[in-house]
Order: C-alpha cells, then structure tokens, then sequence
C-alpha cells in the first residue's frame, strides 16, 4: 500500500471502532437538542423576535426571549446572553469582578485557571482593574490523581472564601476536564459544610457534551462564549452568564450599568444567528467530538499520546495530542490551517501573544475570527509539545484535516504508517 491509501485505511477502521461511541454521542445530542427544542416551543419564538433593537436596546424582545431560552435549557434562574460581552474572558471576568469584594478571596480548586484569566485576577497590584488590585485574595487547589483534592479543598476554605472556582475544561493545561458527575459530587461536599460559598463554573467548551449542565449538579453561576459551544458555530461574537437570579443580576449591573442591568444593550442584527446558533449547538458540539474521537484514536495508533484517549468519557470538546519535538508539532497545526475553508494560505508560526507566557502557535481558519468550535488547534510552545485540537463544525472536515496532516508528517517522516 502506498501511504496515501494506508492512512485511509487506518481512518476507516477507526471509524469502524467508534461506532458504538458514535452512536452514545448521537443520544446525548439529541436529549440536549430536545431540551433546546423545547425551549423554543414554550416561548414561541417567531420570525418577529428576531428583529432586534438599535440605540439603548430597551424592550428588545427578542433578546429576553433568549435569555429566557438560555435560562431554561441550562436549568438556571436567570441568564444574560449579550453580544457586548466580547469573550470567554470577558463573561468569566464579569463574575469574578461583580461578585467578589475587598478582602473575599477566590479559591479556585481545578489548579491555576485558564491563562486569559492572569490578568484578570492578577500577579501585582499593579494589574490594572484586577482583582488584586481591588484586595481580593486568590488561591488555587490543584487536582490530585486528576480528581478534585476533596480534603485539601476543605482545609483550604477559610471565613474569607466567598467564592470557588471550578473550570469544566481543561483549557492548555495537562490535567483532565472535570465532568459533571465529578463537579457535582465536590460541589455536594462543599456545600454540605460551606452552604454560603458561591460555586462558579468555567463552562467553555463544555455545554452540551454532557445530557447535563453544571447548574444542575450545584453550581450557583456559570459563564462561557458564544464563539464555542452554545453559538453553534453560527452565533457571529457574545457571551452568556447563567445561574442564581440575585448573582445575575449583579453581573448584569457590571456588564452595563448599576440600576440598569439586563434592561438595556441593543442586540442590532445579531439575533438570528443567535438563536440559530442554540438550535444548532447540541448537533454541532458532537459533530466536533466525534472528530476528536477520531483524531484520537489515529493518533494513538500511531504511537503518539492523545489525551482523552477515545474510550475516556467526554465533557468538553479538547483534544490534545503531544507530539516528539516542536517541528512536529509545528507541522500538525500548520496542517490543520492548510487545511481550512479560510485563510488556508497563510502559515501559522508561534509567537507571543497578550495573555499567554509561551509563543503560542494557532491554526484557526474559521469563518468566524477565533472561533473554536470550528475547527482550529493551538498550543504553547513548551515540552511536551502538546497541541490542543478542538472544534469541527462536521466530522468530514475534521477527517479531511487528518488525511492532510498524516500525510504530511509521514512525507516528513515524522510518523510511521
Ligand atoms: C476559551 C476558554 C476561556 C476564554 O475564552 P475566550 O473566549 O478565549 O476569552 C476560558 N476558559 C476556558 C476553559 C476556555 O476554554
């Protein structure tokens, strides 16, 4: 066999191998799908709600309307899904900076969060508007043998944690994503002794992987972005806040004005592709991890060390693959962006970018800027010379985006078939 029809062979078996965990995927997919579906029947959306609002955005119908969707399907009191929140970032930071006072402190118990959020809680006190600046103290707990450290975080809980912080996914790190059974039972734990402390989740990249949602195993608040999972692939920028109405509320009032809150901020035309992208997140969420799957399993087969390996249960839509040294790994990511339907033509080398402490290589052809739940894959330069892969709209362009890559590295003779 020529390599060109040995890598098609080891793709299909593999996906002869995942069938059964394929069709797992499809069940979970459709009981969230019903739950969106649902939603929408109970609230009527019609044509009309997707109009919009200019100038204040007062009685955006349309927009509450989501919100009420949003609400419903995530099982929280309130929800706050605008498109002036700009990012993950961006909706984390809202609840981290309305929620916590001068002398609280922020314990969060899945090791140092997501890098974005650095500069948000802050090393000195002269990271402007963080929370250090503002005297709120941050702790973290690391995970042990990639579970939640159930005593450390007992012992760790003073009269001035207010708030813990939990991330769903594992972001660019090693650990394991936390799923919501496990997310549920330390949360049980907490509250047990601790019923005052406000549990945040994380939820980037994990909505609609599971049947549930964190809200539904404790969590008082959780946020993520509409450029990943809820969007769909098809929501154009936002971000979403869910949880306890009282602590929504004062989200609401930092996202925009205090005494305002949820009352203004004009949705334009973004609507439509709002809501669209909600009907269509719980299919497009599986689309992508089952392209992960198949991403895993291949690359397992060819010795490398994917992580979830593709029997592991999934929450989240990170895949990570490490690879022998940096020019395969620069290889990999450089393939995923020839491989897109944008921007194919530009190369990706690593560089240093705000928020992040390596050069960061990004492969990101997406039709919406940053956009990973298309198909996109990054990861800091750094030993092991891990590649986080998420994202795929379809399981076809993540399956083409392999057979380029394969062969690539085999042409490279950095892999063996
Ligand atoms: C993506 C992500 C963020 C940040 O979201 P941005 O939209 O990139 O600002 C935070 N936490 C986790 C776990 C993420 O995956």
């Amino acid at each position: 066999m020529n390599n060109e029809e040995k890598i098609c062979s080891i793709i299909e078996q593999a996906e002869e191998v995942l069938q059964p965990y394929y069709k797992k995927n499809k069940d979970i997919a459709y009981q969230n799908f019903k739950k969106v579906m649902t939603a929408f029947t109970n609230h009527s959306v019609t044509e009309s709600d997707f109009s919009g609002t200019t100038g204040y955005g007062y009685d955006d119908v349309g927009r509450d309307k989501l919100e009420e969707i949003y609400r419903d399907v995530f099982k929280a009191e309130d929800a706050l899904v605008r498109t002036q929140i700009i990012s993950g970032t961006h909706a984390i930071s809202l609840v981290l900076l309305s929620l916590l006072k001068h002398g609280d402190e922020l314990l969060y118990i899945t090791g140092t969060p997501y890098d974005t959020l650095e500069k948000v809680i802050g090393t000195t006190e002269d990271d402007i508007g963080s929370l250090k600046e503002m005297g709120v103290e941050f702790n973290t707990v690391d995970l042990k043998d990639d579970q939640f450290d159930t005593k450390s975080i007992l012992s760790s809980i003073t009269e001035k944690t207010k708030m813990i912080g939990i991330q769903r996914s594992r972001g660019y790190s090693h650990r394991k994503s936390m799923n919501v059974g496990q997310i549920e039972a330390v949360i049980q734990t907490i509250k047990e002794k601790h019923p005052n402390i406000i549990v945040f989740v994380d939820n980037c990249y994990g909505e609609f992987a599971e049947t549930r949602e964190p809200l539904e195993a404790g969590a008082d608040i959780m946020a993520g972005s509409l450029i990943k999972n809820p969007g769909g692939g098809i929501a154009k920028m936002g971000g979403y806040v869910a949880g306890r109405e009282k602590l929504v509320e004062r989200v609401s009032y930092r996202l925009t004005v205090p005494g305002v809150g949820k009352e203004m901020g004009a949705s334009l035309n973004a609507l439509t592709d709002m809501y669209q992208g909600f009907f269509m997140a719980p299919h497009t969420v599986m689309e992508s991890i089952n392209g992960a799957l198949l991403m895993s399993y291949v690359f397992e087969k060819l010795n490398m060390k994917p992580s979830p390996r593709y029997t592991e249960e999934r929450t989240d839509l990170i895949q990570s693959v490490s690879f022998n040294n940096e020019e395969e790994m620069i290889t990999f990511t450089q393939m995923i962006q020839k491989a897109s339907p944008v921007n194919a033509r530009f190369m990706p080398i690593p560089d240093l970018i705000p928020g992040y402490q390596n050069p960061v290589i990004m492969a990101a052809g997406t039709f919406v800027q940053g956009a990973s739940l298309e198909l996109s894959a990054d990861g800091p330069i750094r030993a092991p010379y891990t590649v986080y892969a998420q994202g795929g709209l379809h399981i076809e362009h993540v399956k083409y985006a392999l057979e380029m890559s394969l062969t690539e590295l085999s042409e490279k003779n950095m892999i063996e078939l």
